[in-house]
């Protein structure tokens, strides 16, 4: 079984890992489909990483579910970011 770990602390919102899930789910550019969210809420300094999952139907617009890159070497949202703010837990992904 293989999950993802993600670290708030280390993100820093470049927003990459939307970017290369849309390019997993469909092979387009486009965060609007993305498994996952980076958001910055006002008042706060940092961001937090927000997966299908854990948003409400109306959040989910139009995203895909996380289905953990299958097919993929490596999940595209852990491959791509450039701090390790995202990592696998365990072997088994794709
Ligand atoms: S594992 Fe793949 S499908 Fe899941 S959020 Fe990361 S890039 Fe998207
Ligand atoms: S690619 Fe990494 S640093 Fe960039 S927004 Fe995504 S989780 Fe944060």
């Amino acid at each position: 079984m293989c999950y993802l770990r993600v670290d708030n602390e280390k993100c820093v919102g470049c927003k990459t890992c939307e970017v290369a899930c849309s390019y997993h789910h469909e092979k387009i550019f486009s965060p609007r489909i993305a498994s996952l969210e980076i958001r910055r809420e006002d008042n706060e300094v940092g961001v937090s990483i927000i997966f299908f999952e854990h948003m409400t139907s109306e959040e989910r617009g139009k995203r895909l579910p996380c289905d953990l890159c299958k097919g993929e070497a490596l999940p595209l949202c852990v491959k791509y970011c450039p701090v390790e703010a995202i990592t696998v837990q365990e072997a088994g992904c794709g």
